[in-house]
């Protein structure tokens, strides 16, 4: 078995994860279990959490739901994950295949003690950080980025925990949120960029760091705060301490958390995410409405959208489409083949709502076009006499590498064709999506400013804040499971 560096097809490696962490109650990974469920849509391929009681640390980690590990019938895992604290993940990847080496939260023993991590983003310089260390002698477990971080706090030489992370992430470039745990510490940290999401909330005497506010909603926890780009707050029995310790950047969040990806009930750097949508939806009917008799959602991810759409347009909002909720979202499943199955699977034409009408579908994004072209095709059989399709994204022309599955640019359709030709393909009548100045109007800026972009939109616009020494020549070097198992 070789552990390979060779370079892949970057249709495989990217990861969304949910990140979370809580210090200072008797039943932390209960706690962390929960908050895990809340934020299940982040990544739905596996979970983990480690829990400390100030001696020995616990960890469980497993492929599935977090309901699948840590529910109900997992007594005896939850048992053993005793202390005041844990941290947890679960984990979206669009791998082939899901080695469990790779689960987080990763832990090691270190100098200084026990030392877990879990971590939401993409380092952008992984690939090159690690053949570095792996040079002088660093043998790594798996094959993720966020490995690099533990070696490197582990070399260090600095005294504090807090030092050495530091120390660490002035190595590493990227866009992530992190949340480490020592024996009697907790540490949140997100990238001088803030490109992916971090918040500090409060329950009892307990403090909790997640990737969103969903996550404290469903324990009863208070939302305090976001952590600010390139804020690393340490969390302890004395209280919580803010460190701004990197050189400060321009806030980038990530545009895309918005559109797609945050849960619509969560609060996400002072905005909210259903109101968002709604908003995204209203300046796209101003931007490309059409006469139509019905606005159908694509269900869930262009409900708040297509509401938004038809309270601007004054047109009717029907449930046009059902969704099955017992299938995963289509872009997980890992193989095309699957893809498309996954689309019929999960979606049905609500015939009622669609026949003998003009309809005006909404959805978020369209990526590869899977989604889009059964989805009109269905609505077409369903008796719909036109199908307009308006998208509450800009098209998706550049592939993230911050941390957000998309695939390689060759297989994004907004990269291969122009609006006409994708609307030809997709099989709609029209097809349009929102401005990139619309967008940020939706989000409350007069336009986007092109000196300073006020977000990360880089699936849109190709604008990278952050380098990206991995990846060269459209192809990435990120490492690769798949050839392994090849
Ligand atoms: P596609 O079929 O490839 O065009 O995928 C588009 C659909 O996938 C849209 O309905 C989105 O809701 C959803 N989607 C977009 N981006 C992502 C992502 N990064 N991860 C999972 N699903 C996504």
């Amino acid at each position: 078995m070789t552990l390979t560096t060779s370079p892949y097809d970057d249709d495989h490696l990217h990861e969304e994860c949910a990140i979370y962490g809580i210090f200072g109650t008797s039943d932390a990974a209960a706690h962390t279990a929960l908050g895990l469920h809340a934020l299940q849509h982040r990544g739905q391929e596996a979970a983990g959490i480690v829990a400390t009681d100030g001696t020995t640390f616990n960890v469980h980690r497993g492929l599935g739901h977090v309901g699948e590990n840590f529910g109900e019938d997992n007594q005896e895992v939850m048992d053993q994950l005793v202390g005041h604290s844990a941290i947890g993940h679960t984990r979206y990847s669009t791998t082939g295949e899901t080695a469990l080496r790779n689960v987080q939260p990763l832990f090691a023993d270190l100098e200084f003690g026990g030392f877990a991590l879990c971590h939401n983003g993409n380092l952008t310089n992984a690939l090159q950080v690690r053949e570095g260390l792996v040079r002088q002698g660093s043998i790594f477990q798996s094959t993720m980025d966020t490995e690099v971080i533990i070696h490197l706090i582990a070399r260090s030489r600095r005294a504090s925990v807090v030092d050495r992370l530091v120390e660490a992430m002035n190595q590493v470039e990227g866009g992530y949120s992190l949340i480490c745990m020592s024996k009697d510490t907790l540490i949140g940290l997100r990238d001088p960029f803030g490109v992916r999401p971090l918040v500090l909330g409060k329950i009892g005497d307990a403090y909790i760091l997640c990737s969103e506010t969903c996550g404290l909603d469903i324990i009863g926890a208070d939302f305090v705060r976001d952590i600010n780009p390139g804020e690393l707050v340490v969390i302890d029995a004395k209280g919580v301490r803010s460190f701004f310790p990197f050189r400060p950047r321009p806030s980038r969040f990530c545009i895309f958390e918005y559109i797609y990806f945050a849960r619509p009930d969560s609060m996400v750097e002072g905005h909210s995410v259903y109101a968002a949508r709604k908003g995204i939806g209203a300046e796209l009917a101003n931007e490309s409405g059409v006469d139509a008799d019905v606005v159908v959602p694509v269900p869930d991810s262009g409900v708040p959208a297509a509401i938004g759409y038809a309270e601007a347009s004054g047109l009717p909002f029907e449930l046009g489409i059902i969704r099955n909720h017992y299938v995963g979202r289509t872009f997980i499943q890992p193989t095309d083949k699957v893809r498309h199955l996954g689309v019929k699977l999960k979606h049905n034409a609500n015939r009622g709502q669609l026949e003998g009408k003009r309809v005006i579908l909404v959805d978020d994004s369209i990526v590869r076009g899977t989604t889009s072209t059964k989805i009109v095709e269905m609505v077409r059989q369903a008796g719909a006499t036109e199908v307009h399709m308006r998208i509450a994204s800009p098209p998706t022309t550049h592939s993230c590498f911050y941390g957000v599955d998309t695939p390689e640019r060759s297989k994004l359709l907004a990269a291969q064709m122009s609006v006409e030709e994708m609307a030809e393909k997709i099989g709609v009548d029209s097809l349009a999506f929102i401005s990139i100045d619309g967008l940020y109007r939706a989000m409350g800026e007069a336009a986007r400013n092109n000196d300073v972009p006020q977000f990360c939109d880089a699936c849109f616009t190709g604008d990278y804040p952050i380098s990206l020494t991995d990846y060269t020549g459209g192809r990435t070097r990120q490492l690769s499971l798949l050839a392994e198992a090849s």
